[in-house]
């Protein structure tokens, strides 16, 4: 048995008797128990617990070792000492899953095994680069929502839904650091950093949604929309996770620059945590707005009317510029392109502007994208597509299929929806110019590298 409440004597599995203080830090501990295994070890001077169940074949006391140096780097951040006694990261290796749950001393993890490194394994492989950002954002949240909250949490009223506009705040800054922190704790590469960060402008711009949904909203809506979603989701509204760390990132590189490297980010993330969360104040709707102000004495009120309650795209690209880091934008090269390099489609790319899974006979839409082909063609959600030019596809060929055709194209589409079969002229369309990656300039003047450096540095400063 594992979890992180306060206990008496324990048996040598766990178990014996442990203590909440009331039933919000009862709810507040989960509790591991059953076959797992366990490693302990220390971050900053506090005992911190791995405990991984489900099968899995990995060498903990590595992955234990890069959890040691993340969670040292984020206390650091937050400046010592932790609010915690002990942590624990409660896992669950499973074949298919991603996700967690932060809780004030602990967090649940659930993740595919063969994220994990194999043992002996040397470097960070992708895979095992999610599984570390997925553990860094919950623990990140240890301060920032778990303590540091919008004061509308406080006290969680659990018999109702409790809104807030600072959704971004809380999640999308938290999704920004959980890969910063992971460069500064020294376990990811600077380019693997970048490689992430264009992931995550990847997700942002295949989303239309964007310019009809604002962050603030997002954020408000979320009991209705985010957990609820349907296929008309990326059309219609945006994630307070994605388009918020995006956020977070261009609000860190305007406060680097435009106060020539006096403040950034951090200082403000530090300065919430001491005023807010550290004192248990709940911050109100408007106060990380202001207090971003009053630590860098900036009129900031533009850059979060455009950012946070505005539909427009952000100017990241000259951001990024002043960094000496080139936001570069292609067409998707395939189903399984999720961005971030610089891998090229063969020739030009036509789109169906619909998403799609493999069904018997043929592709089931599961979106349609505004203002794609497959929604001018009248597609439905929901509708299989079994022929194009009165050739059958499918997942395997559909892209192979859709080469044949130039541009501009009207093809036959044959599709069932329910029982009925459809025919519809489909004009095909180049892929939208959607997929991100950002790349390192090679030559840049001394101003622009000082900025980068103190923008990429690789180790924490207290
Ligand atoms: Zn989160």
């Amino acid at each position: 048995m594992a979890t992180a409440l306060t206990h008496g004597t324990l048996d040598e599995s766990g178990f014996g008797s442990y203590t909440a203080a009331d039933y919000d830090e009862l709810l507040d501990h989960p509790v591991e128990i059953g076959d797992f295994e366990s490693v302990e070890f220390i971050a900053a001077g506090v005992p911190h617990h791995l405990v991984v169940a489900g099968r899995f074949e990995s060498d903990l006391e590595r992955v234990a070792s890069d959890l040691a140096q993340i969670c040292a780097a984020q206390i650091e951040f937050f400046g010592k000492p932790a609010p915690f006694d002990r942590y624990y990261f409660l896992c669950l290796a499973v074949g298919e899953g991603y996700g967690g749950l932060e809780h004030r001393a602990s967090t649940s993890l659930i993740f595919n095994r063969d994220e994990l490194p194999k043992p002996g394994e040397q470097g960070q492989p992708r895979d095992y680069q999610r599984f570390l950002a997925l553990a860094s954002h919950e623990y990140f949240h240890t301060w920032h929502v778990k303590r540091s909250k919008p004061a509308a949490f406080i006290p969680y009223r659990l018999d109702q839904r409790n809104y807030t506009r600072l959704l971004w705040v809380f999640e999308g800054i938290t999704s920004y650091y959980q890969d910063l922190l992971l460069l500064r704790s020294g376990v990811l590469s600077v380019a693997a950093l970048l490689q992430r960060f264009g992931e995550l402008f990847t997700r942002v711009y295949r989303m239309p949604g964007r310019f009809k949904q604002s962050l603030a909203q997002s954020s408000f809506d979320a009991w209705d929309i985010l957990y609820r979603p349907e296929p008309n989701h990326p059309n219609t509204s945006i994630s307070y996770y994605t388009k918020g760390a995006l956020v977070a990132l261009a609000l860190d590189l305007t406060l680097r620059a435009d106060t020539a490297g006096r403040t950034s980010l951090d200082d403000v993330m530090r300065a919430l945590w001491q005023r807010y969360g550290a004192r248990g104040i709940g911050v109100p709707e408007d106060g990380f707005e202001q207090l971003a102000a009053e630590i860098s004495g900036l009129n900031l009120a533009p850059f979060f009317d455009a950012a946070i309650r505005g539909t427009e795209d952000l100017p990241l690209a000259e951001l990024l510029a002043k960094f000496g880091i080139t936001l570069e934008l292609r067409a998707s090269a395939g189903g399984d392109d999720a961005g971030g390099t610089p891998r090229a489609a063969n020739g030009e790319t036509l789109a169906l502007g619909a998403g799609y899974r493999s069904r018997e006979g043929g592709v089931e839409l599961t979106t349609i994208l505004e203002g794609g082909s497959a929604q001018r063609a009248g597609l439905h959600p929901g509708d299989v597509l079994v022929a194009l030019d009165r050739l059958r596809v499918n997942e395997r060929n559909l892209r192979r299929r859709l080469a044949r055709f130039e541009s501009g194209e009207r093809v036959t589409a044959t599709a069932f929806r329910g029982d009925e079969l459809l025919e519809v002229g489909l004009v095909l369309k180049a892929a939208p110019i959607d997929t991100c990656y950002l790349v390192q300039q090679e030559t840049i003047d001394a101003e622009t590298a000082k900025r980068r450096d103190a923008w990429l540095k690789p180790v924490a400063t207290p």
